[in-house]
């Protein structure tokens, strides 16, 4: 029976937040391995709403980043997209997107993914004993970032074992930035991105004009 395979209210949410302008392959990649590795139910996407640490660069509307998420993920059955991000209207913090789906979710046990490189900022900026109440967390490893235990530590202390885990994923050198610099300087994303991603882009014009700078963050 599908219901057995597919159950109403999973009891472990993987959580993958991000601006997603673009979702690449990376972002897949990483939320196929936690899923498997920690036996999750279901993966929630969640794209940002007014991202504030991107102030360099304008960040594609909403609703495109948005949709490229569903295109990404339409085929497997276990990802989903949330909107709480995007519907709540202002900057994204973590803390606010866990107390929602946690809210949406109460039976189910959270677990936050994030790569190495916003896993460190996410334990030093935010009000980390509250995050710890709401979720676990999932570092993955990303090339070009460390995700040592050494270098962790500071933030990690006085945590429990189970708060943070670490997990080494394949190496998949793919930003978003390198993305949009990509389709800005007609060179190709194909195998980077979705193909209903590559046919998204092309078709909404995305990142033809706007000039591209790194994002710090998420
Ligand atoms: P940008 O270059 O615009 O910052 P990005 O590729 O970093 O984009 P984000 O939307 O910022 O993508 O990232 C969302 C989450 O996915 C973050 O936790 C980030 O660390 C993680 N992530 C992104 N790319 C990879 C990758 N190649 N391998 C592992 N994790 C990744
Ligand atoms: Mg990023």
């Amino acid at each position: 029976q599908s219901t057995d395979r597919y159950p109403a209210s999973p009891r472990r949410l993987g959580v993958m937040g991000g601006t997603f302008d673009p979702i690449h392959n990376g972002h897949l990649v990483a939320a196929s391995e936690v899923a498997a590795s920690f036996g999750l139910d279901e993966v929630i996407f969640v794209p940002t709403g007014q991202p504030w640490q991107k102030s360099g660069r304008r960040v594609s509307a909403a609703e495109d980043r948005y949709l490229m998420t569903v295109v990404a993920t339409a085929s497997n059955p276990r990802f989903t997209v949330s909107r709480v991000d995007i519907d709540r209207g202002t900057a994204t913090y973590t803390v606010d997107t866990l107390r929602d789906l946690r809210e949406q979710y109460p039976e189910s046990e959270l677990y936050f993914i994030t790569g190495a490189d916003a896993l460190a900022s996410i334990l030093s900026w935010q009000d980390w004993p509250r995050l710890f109440e709401l979720a676990r967390f999932v570092g993955v490893s990303r090339p070009g970032y460390d995700l040592s235990v050494e270098h962790l530590a500071p933030h990690l202390e006085g945590l429990p074992p189970e708060a943070v885990s670490l997990v080494e994923i394949p190496a998949l050198a793919i930003s978003s930035t390198d993305c949009r610099t990509r389709v800005h300087n007609h060179r190709p994303v194909w195998y980077l991105v979705p193909d209903g991603v590559v046919q998204y882009i092309s078709k909404r014009h995305l990142y033809v004009d706007a000039p591209t700078t790194n994002h710090l963050n998420t």
